[in-house]
């Protein structure tokens, strides 16, 4: 049986709760533990699927087809292993499970509810699979005190008392404010927020204290004195430069010795990977200007994953890597990237913000410089030469509306492995995509063949539509290679430009499975075109 680890926020929301849980994660995984990471989101969306990005952040895709909270995806960049669909849960979930065994009669005519109905579901989902690891860490989303995190807080207490203190922590992640005027740090709004923790029965073993400033002292003493936590688990977690610094600033700070001394586990952690890491970020040896033609632009948490996979190919390239983010619809988008090294289109949805993608991508076609499409990227790259290269000038998307030309269409049937899958057009916008990790076969000779080294990979997909194979032998006539297609052979994977020599777009969001311990080849292949000959 594992060891349970929960995580909560209190005084603000945004304090990096979920990095923290990962490296908290890398920081056990160093003292040989095996670990997995569990987000528990109290809205009432059933998945953050449906989520604007501008509200939420980025939706992250598990290999398994999950659409999950952004957290996960720092989970797998710090612990370097695959989240699954167990592994990220809302309310809405946790609701419309138990709502769905009431109809089926599975209560047997019992009253049903908050207690136990919907805590012993939120416990099953909790403790799901803890024979197979040594620790889980379970992060809350939300700050202490919101109201649809009451159940979860309550599924956590009984928990607690079920499990015992030596095979659960709590860790409290909290805020010290800054006061100018005072010209000090604050503890009394965490004092409060530990408070409101203990009137719902939990009490921290750990504070997590974020701050912008040097956290004195006594200021530690006074938060063990009036929370109630041992002095040497009150934790300072002050801003680290870059978030890869963040295991071994915390781990210096003694979080993971905390949690160690709690569970008794005696091995010393090995931390020379993040050290080097760390060494490597901080030596570039050339730099590189690439830009991001998005519409969420002005949220970088939008984008988060792909934000990652630049810096990791910057840090395996020894790049400094300046990101230019650039809104589609600015009107200077081509004085705006003009300078950048490199391009990148990102996956989006909808038609906003289309035509100056398209302008992007032939800017970049049309004057060699290395560009990357990624999903909606990959079907403009293609809308863009079939009117550029080919003459058809209403070629588009059938998800910006009708058009004579569908040069790339909404699917309705696929193969997920053996099965076929099947879908109806006027199907919930939740779930009908092409949601996780698909296979495809790469043509040898191609550039994804050379930036891959292999023919089989398996990159993990969120999208509804399609390139239209049935234009492949004319955008091949023109330069255009289908490099990648999926194993039938039905859908284009990825598609390159050869007269141009860094111009490839896939189907697939390549940034969801990039690493910092192992980058991903189309964005190390995209750093290395842009560096300084
Ligand atoms: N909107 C496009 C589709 O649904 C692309 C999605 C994406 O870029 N993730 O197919």
């Amino acid at each position: 049986m594992a060891k349970f680890i929960f995580t909560t926020g209190g005084v603000s929301s945004s304090l990096g709760k979920g990095l923290a849980c990962a490296a908290l994660g890398a920081l056990l995984q160093a003292r040989g533990l095996t670990v997995r990471l569990r987000k528990l989101d109290p809205y009432l969306n059933v998945d953050p699927g449906t989520m604007n990005p501008y509200q939420h952040g980025e939706v992250f895709v598990t290999s398994d087809g999950a659409e999950a909270d952004l957290d996960l995806g720092h989970y797998e960049r710090f612990t370097n292993q695959d989240a699954t669909k167990f592994d990220s849960v809302t309310s809405g979930r946790i609701y419309s499970s138990v709502i769905a065994k009431e109809r089926r009669g599975d209560y047997l005519g019992a009253t049903v509810q908050v207690i136990p109905h919907i805590t012993d579901e939120i416990k099953a989902f909790i403790c799901n699979g803890s024979d197979d690891v040594d620790i889980i860490i379970c992060e809350v989303g939300g700050t202490v005190g919101d109201i649809e995190a009451l159940p979860f807080f309550e599924a956590m207490r009984q928990l607690r008392n079920e499990l015992g203190n030596e095979n659960s922590l709590l860790i409290h992640v909290t805020l010290l404010p800054f006061l100018a005027a005072a010209g000090e740090l604050k503890t009394k709004p965490t004092q409060h927020s530990v408070q409101a923790l203990q009137t719902l029965g939990l009490r921290p073993d750990i504070l997590l204290c974020r701050s912008e400033h040097e956290i004195p002292d006594d200021a530690k003493q006074k938060l063990a004195l009036f929370c109630n936590v041992a002095y040497e688990n009150v934790i300072r977690a002050q801003d680290a430069g870059n978030i890869y610094e963040i295991p071994t600033v915390y781990h210096k700070e003694g979080l993971d010795a905390a949690v160690a001394k709690a569970f008794k586990i005696n091995a010393a952690p090995d931390l020379k990977p993040w050290n080097d890491l760390i060494v490597k970020l901080k030596n570039p040896k050339s730099k590189v200007r690439i830009g991001i033609v998005g519409k969420y632009v002005q949220l970088k948490d939008a984008y988060k994953s792909l934000d990652q996979a630049i810096t990791h190919a910057g840090i395996a390239e020894q790049a400094e890597i300046e990101k230019i983010w650039i809104d589609a619809e600015d009107k200077k988008l081509l004085s705006k990237i003009q300078g950048v090294d490199g391009l990148i289109i990102p996956g989006g949805f909808g038609e906003r913000g289309i035509d100056g993608k398209i302008k992007a991508i032939n800017y970049a076609r049309k004057n060699n410089v290395p560009l990357l499409g990624i999903c909606l990227g990959m079907q403009l790259s293609v809308v863009e030469a079939a009117r550029t290269e080919l003459g058809m000038v209403d070629a588009s998307s059938t998800e910006f509306g009708t058009t004579n030309t569908p040069i790339v269409a909404r699917m309705t049937e696929w193969m997920s492995g053996e099965q076929k899958e099947l879908r109806g057009i006027s199907d919930d916008m939740g779930g009908t995509m092409r949601l996780g990790s698909f296979a495809c076969t790469i043509t040898e000779g191609t550039l994804a063949h050379n930036l891959y080294n292999k023919t089989q990979i398996d990159e993990r997909h969120r999208h509804r539509y399609e390139v239209n194979f049935k234009y492949r032998d004319v955008l091949e006539s023109k330069g255009y290679v289908f490099s990648g297609m999926s194993p039938d052979g039905l859908l284009p994977e990825i598609v390159e430009y050869h007269p141009h020599p860094f111009f490839i777009a896939c189907q697939f969001h390549p940034e969801l499975k990039s690493r910092p311990f192992s980058p991903h080849p189309l964005f190390t292949g995209l750093v290395r075109a842009c560096l300084p000959k």
